[in-house]
């Protein structure tokens, strides 16, 4: 499941991950977060860009890296929820800002399973979905 720009958006393929980069942002849209997903929808995520560049604290490269990890977990979890510890937290202060340069905020064990379960639910989702498509291609075959 490679991430898909929005610009090929028509040429992505089912279940295939579309983040948008918003440079940007309205101050009214969800003030104060960096990105969000869409997990029960289970394909777009959008980061602001222009939030995670104006965070001076820690490299750009470092920070934009955990906010694609936490955003794409929630795809993969397929639920809007957070941990008590790592870089699934809803919000990340400048310990974990100080943590995060030196290495990476880990995944709690909670999200860990969540990722497992969420990715098995995706693969049959898929499944199904592309047997759904096989059927409908033969039917059009038949019909001709
Ligand atoms: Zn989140």
């Amino acid at each position: 499941m490679a991430p898909c720009a929005t610009w090929f958006a028509a040429a992505c393929p089912a279940g295939a991950l579309q983040i948008n980069l918003s440079k940007s942002t309205p101050v009214t849209l969800k003030p104060g977060a960096m990105a969000y997903a869409l997990p029960y929808e289970g394909s777009h995520i959008v980061v602001f860009l222009d939030r995670v560049q104006a965070v001076a604290v820690v490299r750009q490269r470092v920070l934009l890296a955990h906010v694609f990890v936490h955003e794409i977990t929630h795809i993969l979890e397929g639920v809007s929820r957070h941990s008590e510890t790592g870089v699934m937290m809803a919000h990340w202060n400048s310990s974990d800002y100080r943590t995060m340069t030196l290495a990476p905020l880990p995944f709690a064990a909670v999200d860990v399973e969540l990722i497992k379960r969420g990715l098995e639910n995706r693969e049959k989702t898929l499944a199904n979905s592309k047997t759904a498509q096989d059927r409908n291609t033969e039917a059009a075959v038949y019909a001709k």
